[in-house]
């Protein structure tokens, strides 16, 4: 059975070789995430040159995110790597220590303004928000701090501000060469990490575009001040191509007990206005060490099904876990159970409103006829840049959209979106007349469809027009198809 909810894996150490990554790919995953935080750029290109090869070699459509660092603010490094910080002591966060000197009392971090953000009795997070300080006292440079929720503390760990408000702006500029690389290295779509305002979108947008590159923008949704102001989320969604509910940083500013009706509101809100979506982090975390999930991660997982994400992300799970295959076949494995459920299977998604373009209204019907008449077994859109799959794939089905493109660009930008499957397709050397035929004998030859299966079918008059979708077709497999 084809699974509707993509999966995106982070790749890293675990999965940076050959073979690695040859089972990743075999596991089913449609999206890798090059994560710019870790590692130096000829790796990210190398291992993006591995992808393709290997997708090729499969036969199969792996869209390729590079996610930007953004402006994390991180603790510098330890002596020994790591120091264990205990309940009620006192530590210092110093930008002047020197950046491989931390003890457990202090250690250094990049970021000059922290004094100037923070006063006493701010919570700050440390990793994830595993460990908490509360700030007891600003001198000169430093912040000073007694620890709340000790552990373990290492090398280059994130640190946040309970509710938010801390950096600023988001691209870096790291961020703005990280971006040339993720031009040159060909990615599907690029994130920008801790996105303010919808002027962050725009600004990578055309930095990405100076660069030659066409990549799909995915906003990072993991600032407090962003989801507790409705106007400017509202703003940086429509702005963005492709939201990601990164709960990691999300979680850390805003409280867990907020997460998931967060949650369901970006992707909810998200799908309404044509965007993409993706909910990322700890969504396995525990199989990172395990061969198995936790009854909690199944119900996580699968609840993002329910919310109708596009796509569920792996990220340490996968980068640096032990069972990087079994995990990514686990979480395909729950997707696919949770998309039996009917909830899943039928829409009102924007039935009542009045639609302007004829693209869109074709695409629409579609899905509207595919869910409602009977023996419908798929819907084959034939799509220049993959915007009629993106309208269609919005309204809730559990039918399969078959992409059909001759563009590397569609091929790849569709491996995120919810239901739809690419196949390579040339329409520009085929008679208008024969098209229809030859698209159903391909399903027919993969294995999908069969006799007195319906199919529905949209394209435009003319073959090969951008937007000019205009016709919706129904076909029955084994009559005469035109
Ligand atoms: C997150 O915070 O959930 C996230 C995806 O970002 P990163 O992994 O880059 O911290």
């Amino acid at each position: 059975m084809l699974r509707r909810t993509k999966i995106i894996a982070t790749l890293g150490p675990a999965t940076s070789s050959p073979e690695a990554l040859d089972s990743l790919i075999q596991a089913g995953v449609d999206c890798v995430r090059l994560n710019f935080s870790h590692g130096e750029a000829a790796e990210h290109v190398q291992r993006a040159e591995l992808v393709r090869e290997l997708s090729r070699k499969h036969r199969r459509f792996v869209a390729l995110l590079a996610d930007l660092q953004g402006p994390k603010l991180r603790v510098a490094r330890f002596i020994n790597g790591k120091v264990e910080l205990k309940k009620g002591q006192a530590f210092t966060l110093d930008p002047d220590c020197d950046k491989s000197a931390g003890t457990a009392d202090r250690v250094g971090l990049d970021y000059e303004d922290l004094c100037k953000d923070v006063h006493a009795g701010d919570v700050l997070l440390l990793d994830d928000g595993r460990l908490e300080l509360e700030v007891t006292a600003v001198k000169g440079r430093t912040v000073e701090c007694r620890v709340l929720i000790g552990g373990c503390l290492s090398n280059n760990k994130g640190l946040n501000r309970r509710g938010g408000g801390l950096s600023a702006s988001a691209l870096t500029d790291k961020d703005r060469a990280d971006i040339v690389t993720a031009a040159r290295l060909g990615a599907d779509f690029v994130a920008v990490s801790f996105v303010r305002t919808a002027d962050d979108i725009q600004e990578a947008r055309e930095l990405l575009r100076q660069a030659g590159s066409q990549a799909a923008i995915v906003a990072k949704i993991e600032r407090a001040d962003l989801v507790h102001n409705e106007a400017r989320l509202e703003a940086v969604i429509r702005a963005a191509d492709v939201v990601m509910v990164a709960r990691g940083d999300l979680a850390v500013e805003i409280g867990d007990a907020e997460l998931v009706a967060v949650q369901k509101h970006i992707i909810g809100r998200a799908r309404q206005l044509n965007r993409v979506v993706i909910t990322a982090t700890q969504m396995m975390e525990s199989m990172i060490h395990s061969p198995m999930p936790t009854r909690a991660e199944v119900s996580d997982v699968a609840n993002a099904v329910f919310d109708y994400t596009d796509a569920v992300m792996l990220s340490a799970e996968t980068a640096v876990g032990e069972y990087p295959v079994e995990v990514v076949q686990a979480m395909s494995r729950i997707c696919i159970g949770a998309e039996k459920h009917p909830s899943t299977h039928n829409s009102k998604h924007r039935i009542n409103e009045v639609m302007v373009h004829v693209d869109e209204a074709i695409a629409l019907s579609a899905m509207y006829a595919a869910n409602h008449l009977e023996g419908v077994s798929a819907i084959i859109c034939m799509t220049e840049t993959g915007a009629t799959p993106l309208i269609m794939s919005r309204i809730k089905s559990p039918l399969p959209i078959f992409a059909f493109s001759r563009h590397h660009l569609a091929q790849h930008r569709v491996a995120l979106y919810r239901g739809v499957q690419t196949v390579p397709f040339d329409t520009e050397t085929l008679p208008n007349d024969e098209i229809n035929r030859l698209a159903v004998d391909e399903l027919i030859r993969q294995g999908i469809v069969s006799r007195d299966d319906r199919i529905v079918i949209t394209k435009g008059d003319y073959a090969n027009a951008q937007g000019g979708t205009n016709t919706l077709k129904i076909v029955r497999v084994g009559s005469e198809i035109r």
